[in-house]
This record gives C-alpha cells, structure tokens and sequence, in this order.
C-alpha cells in the first residue's frame, strides 16, 4: 500500500510538474514569438501585411492575426478576416490594448480547437499568434503513458523485491520464534544458526550463544544435583527438605522407605511424617530456632532415630534421621551379657566363698570338711565351664576362629559322634543309637564341613539330650538327605519335652526353661551350648531349628551344605 499510494504520488506529482512545465514554455516560446511578430510589423512596411501574417505563420508554426484598436481583424493566416468578429474583447486582445502582454487559453470560437494565445501591441493595433495546444496535449499524453508504464514496472518490482525480503524476513523471525519456544519447553540444544551477517544475524549469533551458555551452565548444575542426589541416596541416613511453609520439598530413599507410600512432595510434612518430637524439631528450626535435635520412635514402626533438623538458606529447614535401633539393641545386648555373666558367675562363686569360709573356721568334722570341699569343687568346675563356653562362644561370634572347611561323610560325622558318646550315655542309663541310612549306590553323601566344630555340635546335642532326659530314655542321631542342596542331621531323645513356649528362645545365649531344675539336678548347664551350636552351624551355612512336644521327647535339627560332584 505505501509502494502504491508512493507511486502514484509520484506519478501525478511528476506528470502535473511536467505539464506545467510544457505549458510554460510553450507560453514562453510563443511569447518571445509574439514579439518577434510584432516588431517586424512595426519595422517591415515593404511588405503586404498578409504576407508578413503568413510569414510569421509558418516561422512560428501557428496562427497568426493582426488586428487594428478597435478590435477589427485586419490579417489572418488561416481564416478570412472579413468573416471574423471584433476581436477587441478577447482577453489577450484587450491586454494588448492597454499595453501589456496578453496571454490566454482557449478554446477558439472561430475553430472550436483548443488554443494558446499570446498578443502584443504594434503602431495601430495588436498583433496575435494562437497556437493549437493539440500537439502539446499529444505529447503529453504520450509522456503520460510512458510515466504510467514506467511507474507499473516500477510498483511491480518494488512489490515483487518487499515480499521478497518480507517472506524472507518473516521465516527467519519465524525460526526465531520456533527456537524460543524449543527453549521454553526445555530443549537447551535449540539453535538458529543463521548463515547470513545482518541485524537479525546478529541477534540469531546472540540468542545462539546465550541458549549454548545456559547448557552448559545448565549442565553443570544438573550434574552437581545428580551428585548430590547420588550421595544423599547412598547415606545410610534418611534424609527429608521441608519448604519455609512446612511442604516436603524433597528426601532420600531412604526416608522414602521409611514412610507408607513414601514422602509426599508438596504436601504438609503432617502428611508424611507422624512423629511428635521430629515434628517439633522442624517446626523449630522452621520457627528460627536453629539446630534442634531429639529421639523419634514414631516415624517407622519398631524403629527409633535420632533426628536433627537443621535451617536451609532458602528460608526451609532440613532434618537428618540416624537409625539408632541397631546402636539400642546392640547396647540393650551388651547391658543383658554382662549382667548375665555376672549373674551366672555369682551363684558358684558366693557357694565357694561360703563354703571355703566355713572350712576356715576349723571346726568342722573331717566328713563334713570332704562334703564341703567337694561341693567347693563342683562349683569352681562350673565356674570353669562357664568361662570355656564364653571364650568358645566370643571366638566362635566374633569369627576369629576360621573353621576348616573339607568335605566330610556324614556317614563320618553320625558314627565319630555316636563312637564319643554312647558310652557316657550308657552310663547315665540311656541308649544311643546310630540310625545312618546304608551306603547308596550313588557314593557317599559330602558335606563341606570342619570336623572338629561339628564334633562340637554334636557334642553339646547328646550332652543336652543325656542330661534333661531320664535314665532308661532312648536317644538317636542320624541324618536324611531332604533336598539337593543340604544334608540334615538330627539328635532326637524320648525325655521332657521343651514347653512351646521357649522352642523360640533356647538358642539364646543364658537361656534356660528351668533355671531351678537345671540348678537342682546339677546339671551344670550353662545356657550358652545350644547358642554356641547355631553359631557353629550358621558360619558352616546351615540352620539350627527344634521340634519338641511336652513329654514326646525333642528333636534337634541342623543342616550342612552338600559337596557338589563337579
Ligand atoms: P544348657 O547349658 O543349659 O544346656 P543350652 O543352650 O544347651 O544350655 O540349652 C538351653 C536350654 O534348652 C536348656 O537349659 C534346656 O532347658 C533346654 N534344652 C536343650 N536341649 C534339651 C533337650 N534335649 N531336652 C529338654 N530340654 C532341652
């Protein structure tokens, strides 16, 4: 529109310049023409007037009129002057007449053409030249036409070069525009690359640079996050980030599952997190207190924590739980060994102490003094015993005794047990029997084993069997093969029974069903045999497990891992 509204501008501008132009110096010519004619009429008196009419005529190409004061046509080089009217009116005429130059345009009465005048005055009268403007209107149409042909062309390339650069332009912007939303939705490796060197080049380079500087810093920050993220998943303790307004804004795995269904992000911690005191915690440092630390047993079922919580600089806080059950139980353990040791140790001891004291006295008979000096012995035995199982039990738990694995047969095993053992049973009254299945076709079963420990085992099995069952009872050891993998070897006794509600319990370490009976019967158990045998078979990878029902003797059962043939 603004080439177009230009162009015509230009074109009209152009064309009235023009016309005015030939206008004026056509009005000029005929002037200067005019005056020329009129001078010769003044000065030429050898000539006919007719003549220099026509004369002038010619030289001047139009028409030329002499014409006396009173308006009358005296000469003319194209019509009759005696037909022609009084002139005296004409106003190029009447100018003349008062003595000035006249000049008009006209349409001629005369020829009904469109004319240009120009008169001058001479001696008499006024002399005239018309001159047909047709020619001129000729001309300037022919101009016209070229001016319009040429302002066309001229439209139609400037149109044609501005949608050109418009459509170029317009793409370019729109590429611009594509790589902006590329960035927005998240893509950093978005470019333009434009290959040209304008402005908008420049502005592309720019943008093209900005977007490869935010990668990489961009990068670098997402790294920075896996890292810590990494790390914060590897830490043993649970981590959580609450936001200035109490939101869970991030936490670990591990803190994930500690919580039902996880940490809930954006929520209120209350939604996640159901433990008073952590709860108190991060409302405090929240609230500006700093620092805050407590114990929380709430958080996961069975477990207890210690919670510190410490202010973020983004205005939120965050709290660091540290699994202190294990550190407790671990503790709790410890407290009860000693206090068990101790307690064990006490009984014999003070019978030691009480007797030797009594002795000391002198005063007893020599009957009295071997009673008394006997049950001194028994005791100082048990007191010994006592120490050998805890120093077997702490070499055995804390692994320092490497056991020799090799395979063994348990034909062996079952047959070295009962060749240790049958007699000591016989001699409490009992009956051993060996029960080992006959030599199978396939070859003797292997267990990867170490002789002595599982010697051990078997040992602290018949001793318990021998001493809770009463005479008469029958005890038998054996094994079965249940599955590919494991050989399971058993001691099983017609005595007492273990109640129910101990079979869980009597692999711990000091425990006894009956304190009181073992005691009575002197058995001098310990209450560490049947711990220091789990121990043995776990390290051995197998298991330990009892089966008991109260008067249908027990059943004690371990399993060895088999040798593969390779
Ligand atoms: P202890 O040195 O007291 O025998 P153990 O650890 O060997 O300790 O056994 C733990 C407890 O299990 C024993 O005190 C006893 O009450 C019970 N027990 C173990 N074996 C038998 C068994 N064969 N028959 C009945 N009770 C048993």
């Amino acid at each position: 529109l603004v080439i177009l509204t230009a162009t015509l501008t230009m074109d009209v501008t152009i064309r009235r310049a023009w016309e005015d132009s030939l206008r004026e110096q056509t009005q000029m010519h005929l002037s200067r023409e005019v005056r020329l004619f009129a001078n010769r009429v003044d000065n030429d008196h050898a000539r006919p007037l007719a003549e220099i009419v026509a004369q002038e005529a010619r030289a001047a190409d139009a028409r030329a009129t002499m014409i006396d004061s009173s308006g009358k046509v005296l000469a003319d080089s194209e019509a009759d002057p005696a037909h022609m009217e009084n002139h005296a009116q004409r106003p190029e005429v009447a100018a003349a007449l008062r003595g000035d130059a006249g000049n008009s345009t006209r349409t001629s009465k005369t020829l009904g053409i469109e004319f240009m005048y120009a008169a001058a005055p001479v001696r008499g009268g006024v002399v005239r030249l018309a001159y047909p403007l047709a020619g001129v209107r000729r001309t300037a149409a022919v101009v016209r036409r070229n001016l319009l042909i040429a302002s066309v062309l001229s439209l139609l390339a400037a149109a044609l070069l501005a949608a050109w650069i418009a459509h170029s332009f317009s793409k370019r912007l729109r590429r611009m525009a594509q790589f902006a939303q590329q960035v927005a939705a998240g893509d950093l490796s978005a470019r333009i690359s434009e290959g040209s060197s304008d402005e908008l080049a420049s502005v592309a380079t720019a943008l093209d640079a900005s977007a490869r500087q935010l990668e990489i810093s961009f990068r670098t920050v997402e790294q920075s996050r896996q890292q810590l993220e990494t790390l914060l998943n590897s830490m043993q303790e649970a981590v959580i980030a609450v936001s200035a307004d109490g939101r869970v804004e991030w936490a670990n795995g591990h803190m994930d599952d500690l919580v039902p269904r996880g940490a809930r992000r954006g929520l209120p911690m209350i939604e996640s997190i159901r433990d008073p005191e952590m709860l108190r915690c991060l409302r405090e440092t929240l609230a500006g207190g700093g620092v805050q630390q407590s114990r929380a047993a709430l958080v996961a079922a069975g477990k207890v924590f210690q919670v510190v919580s410490a202010p973020l600089p983004s205005g939120g806080a965050v709290a660091v739980l540290q699994d202190l059950t294990e550190i407790e139980r671990v503790e709790k353990t410890r407290r009860d060994f000693i206090a068990n040791v101790s307690h064990e140790l006490r009984t014999p001891l003070t019978s030691i102490q009480g007797y030797a004291e009594t002795l000391l006295d002198g005063s007893s008979d020599p009957d009295t003094v071997r009673e008394f000096a006997e049950i001194i012995r028994k005791n100082a035995v048990r007191v010994s015993r006592l120490t050998d199982d805890l120093l077997v039990l702490a070499r055995v738990e804390s692994g320092e005794q490497r056991f020799q694995l090799q395979p063994v047969t348990c034909r062996e095993l079952v047959a070295d047990a009962f060749s240790a053992f049958h007699r000591i049973a016989e001699n409490a009254g009992m009956h051993l029997h060996s029960d080992a299945p006959p030599p199978s076709a396939a070859g003797e079963d292997l267990v990867l084993a170490d002789y002595e420990a599982i010697h051990q085992v078997f040992a602290n099995l018949i001793q318990n069997a021998v001493k809770y069952s009463a005479p008469g009872a029958e005890i038998n050891l054996g094994y079965s093969i249940p599955g590919p993998d494991f050989a399971e070897f058993y001691v099983r006794d017609s005595g007492p029974g273990i109640p129910s509600e101990h079979l869980p319990r009597i692999f711990e370490r000091f425990y006894r069903v009956d304190k009181a009976r073992s005691a009575g019967r002197e058995s001098g158990g310990t209450g560490l045999g049947l711990a220091i045998a789990k121990h043995i078979v776990i390290s051995h990878g197998g298991a330990i497990r009892v089966e008991s029902k109260m008067n249908h003797g027990s059943s004690l059962f371990f399993t060895l891992p088999l040798v593969r043939p390779a």
